[in-house]
């Protein structure tokens, strides 16, 4: 929701833009913190949700970790001076393994014997010790989009369950690495709660095992992937870190010295954000009308790739009575909204109900604060564009 002073701002801006609601983020952390500290969990914000530097210096303000999947993340954590660095990736080069050990990072998040084995190399070329924890597939349903589930056997991430036996007896011959932890992370937009429970009852089988081999754990990492309403983001700014937190305190067995780390990152950042474009052109094509807008797939590619849903607002307050478009219905009319790309995925949404929409209008697409600005591309050689700060 915005005020009227925050659209008045919005009008003397030359569109397309990033918004962020500051505010809203400090209380989205607020709540996290709050609910977290409750049971002494670790919480790291993954930074490739949003790497924006005034983001940054607020979410580190409150104390969070950083989970890093790059070189250049690292390097942008320890600028911001994140106290914990995490380190994850299927395919670490050697130069940001380079990067991390240089930073002294807290833990790499290993997913193969083969990294392993050049985390030591390189570690030994340092005269160094590197802390790693095993990111296991746990082979667990996350429920969620296709693209965005990663726990699965079927999916690129982690080490499966049937070779973890032999990954780890190796890695305890290795002289330049030291065993820290395990890692999980199931996937992104998980809303069914249950899909986290059924993490919890792997993760303490899989924990009954390091324990049956002598292998001291002092990091348990069951990752992200907290999902986000973007279908309300009204009516839920802030996702329910109470219940999410509290499954994990109710299901996960923790042994003593052992500490819970998660690594979150839509949840903390996606409401905070809009992508505010304006109305170039309303066109009518055969059964449906257009509503084509300044902003496109290079500012917000995430319906593009995932299909995924974003609320979509007209900001402009209609001046009535109004000319009545031939598909008026009661409320509004349905509106296909592109963007001005050279491509037919290029769509926002389908079918949107919005009120008569005319050029010029302004529009607000919602729930962008993650995997957005992150993810934006110059394709047609675009100009990247800004971030409005709502202080
Ligand atoms: C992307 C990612 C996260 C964060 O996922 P969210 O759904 O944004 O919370 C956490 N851990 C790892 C390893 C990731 O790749």
């Amino acid at each position: 929701m915005f005020s009227k002073e925050t659209i008045q701002k919005f009008q003397n801006t030359s569109t397309p833009f990033y918004y962020y609601d500051i505010e809203l983020l400090r209380k989205t952390l607020e709540a996290l913190k709050k609910e977290s500290d409750k049971y002494g969990y670790v919480v790291h914000y993954a930074m490739k949700a949003n790497a924006n530097d005034e983001i940054l210096r607020v979410i580190k303000s409150f104390g969070l970790g950083a989970d890093c999947v790059s070189g250049n993340e690292i390097k942008k954590a320890s600028e911001h001076e994140f106290e914990h660095i995490f380190f994850a990736g299927v395919g670490k080069s050697d130069e940001e393994i380079n990067t991390a050990l240089d930073r002294n990072i807290t833990c790499f998040n290993c997913e193969s014997l083969q990294e392993i084995e050049v985390i030591d190399e390189l570690a030994k070329k340092k005269n160094k010790i590197a802390q790693i924890a095993f990111r296991i597939n746990p082979n667990v349903n996350a429920h969620t989009h296709k693209y965005i589930t990663t726990g699965l056997e079927e999916n690129k991430f982690g080490i499966n369950l049937w070779e973890l036996e032999d990954v780890v007896m190796r890695t305890q011959q290795l002289k330049n690495i030291k065993i820290v932890g395990i890692h999980f992370h199931i996937g992104s937009q998980i809303t069914d709660l249950s899909a986290f429970k059924s993490l919890c009852m792997k993760v303490n089988e899989i924990q009954n095992w390091f324990a049956s081999h002598n292998v001291p754990l002092e990091i348990i990492n069951v990752g992200g992937g907290l999902g986000v309403d973007y279908h309300e983001p009204n009516k839920n700014p802030i996702p329910d870190f109470e219940s999410f937190f509290k499954l994990f305190k109710d299901f996960l067995e923790i042994r003593p010295n052992q500490k819970v780390h998660f690594e979150i990152g839509r949840a903390i950042v996606a409401q905070c954000g809009s992508l505010i474009s304006k109305v170039l052109y309303v066109k009518k094509g055969v059964s449906t009308s257009f509503v084509i807008l300044d902003a496109g797939m290079t500012e917000l590619i995430r319906p593009a790739l995932y299909q995924s849903y974003h609320k979509i607002e007209n900001l402009t307050p209609s001046p009535l009575p109004r000319e009545r478009g031939d598909s008026q219905q009661a409320g509004g009319v349905r509106y296909d909204v592109v963007g001005p790309i050279c491509e037919s995925s290029d769509c926002f949404g389908k079918a949107m109900m919005l009120p008569e929409t005319k050029r010029g209008d302004l529009v607000a697409i919602r729930t962008t604060g993650a995997y957005g600005e992150v993810m934006a591309s110059q394709y047609n050689l675009r100009e990247k564009v800004k971030a409005v700060y709502s202080e």
